[in-house]
């Protein structure tokens, strides 16, 4: 596995690398989320290529940007485990030169959810992204459905700006207990990372409702806040029950819908989501 930092390194190592090639775009402080993408494109594609970017334009003034984990030996080891060809490690500088002054914009998809709690976030995640699409140029890149918002964002701007790439959309992989895996997991100390599997049993509580045949979207989002509002050392920033495609609330659940939210356990932020209606 070879790892590079600047452009010219990376153009250089693409050339020797056969093609088609599938890249995994993270931000390091990896686990078993960015693991299980890892080994899919390394299933599914000739070459794989990661990158490791704490993106500075994703995050917000009042956001963990300063403290971020981080951890390069122990990502490099699990992605050479992964069977990983190509880690690209580029420096702000290299992504954002000075005198940088060209943004991406999906609109739309971004306005609610996160987009609505957290603004530029989105336009951070497409012009970065955009930018690793463009310096790197793989077959299929590889999400996770936990950001389910991203990879909607990710496939729309891929359509409209013509990057012949295909957008692969992996499973949320959990811990034992339900919680989705993150790298902002280890900022809950033992209490709150106990607390922090209502995201999962809400979810699980919605799902159950819907599968016995609630339709009323109100109704479901209604047994996603009682869970949650239950757990002292949680709070909750929204909840939602949306169209899966549209990102719309719903009335009525109809077709392929997303349940989904975001709460803060202490000071730490998590999100998760369940498709219903598949
Ligand atoms: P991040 O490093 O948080 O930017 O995530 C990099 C990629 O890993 C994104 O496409 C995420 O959606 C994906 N990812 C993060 N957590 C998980 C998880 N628990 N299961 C599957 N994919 C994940």
């Amino acid at each position: 596995m070879q790892t590079v930092t600047t452009l010219a390194e990376l153009r250089l190592a693409l050339e020797r690398l056969p093609g088609p090639v599938g890249f995994v775009p993270t931000m390091g402080y990896l686990h078993a989320g960015h693991v299980s993408l890892a080994e899919r494109a390394r299933k599914e594609c000739a070459s794989v290529v990661a990158s490791i970017f704490v993106n500075p334009t994703q995050f917000g003034p009042n956001e963990d940007l300063a403290k971020y984990p981080r951890d390069l030996p122990r990502d490099l080891a699990l992605l050479e485990a992964a069977g990983v060809d190509l880690v690209w490690t580029p420096t702000p500088e290299v992504v954002y030169p000075p005198g940088f002054q060209t943004w991406v914009t999906v609109e739309g998809l971004t306005s609610p959810l996160e987009g609505a709690q957290r603004p530029g976030h989105f336009c951070g995640v497409t012009t970065v992204v955009a930018k690793l699409f463009n310096a790197v140029g793989p077959q299929k890149a590889y999400f996770g459905q936990k950001d389910a918002q991203q990879a909607a964002v990710i496939r729309r701007m891929t359509k409209d700006l013509d990057f012949p790439i295909e957008i692969v959309v992996c499973p949320t992989v959990r811990a034992a207990d339900g919680l989705a895996m993150s790298s902002r997991n280890t900022y809950l100390n033992p209490e709150e990372r106990q607390a922090a599997t209502v995201l999962f049993r809400s979810l699980t509580a919605a799902k159950a409702a819907y599968e016995t045949g609630e339709r009323d979207a109100e109704r479901l989002r209604q047994i996603m806040r009682d869970a949650i509002n239950a757990e002292p050392l949680v709070r909750l920033q929204y909840v939602s029950c949306a169209d899966y495609d549209t990102l719309e609330e719903l009335t009525q659940v109809t077709g392929k819908s997303l349940l989904s939210m975001a709460v803060f356990v202490g000071k730490t932020r998590l999100i998760d989501n369940f498709v219903i209606g598949e």
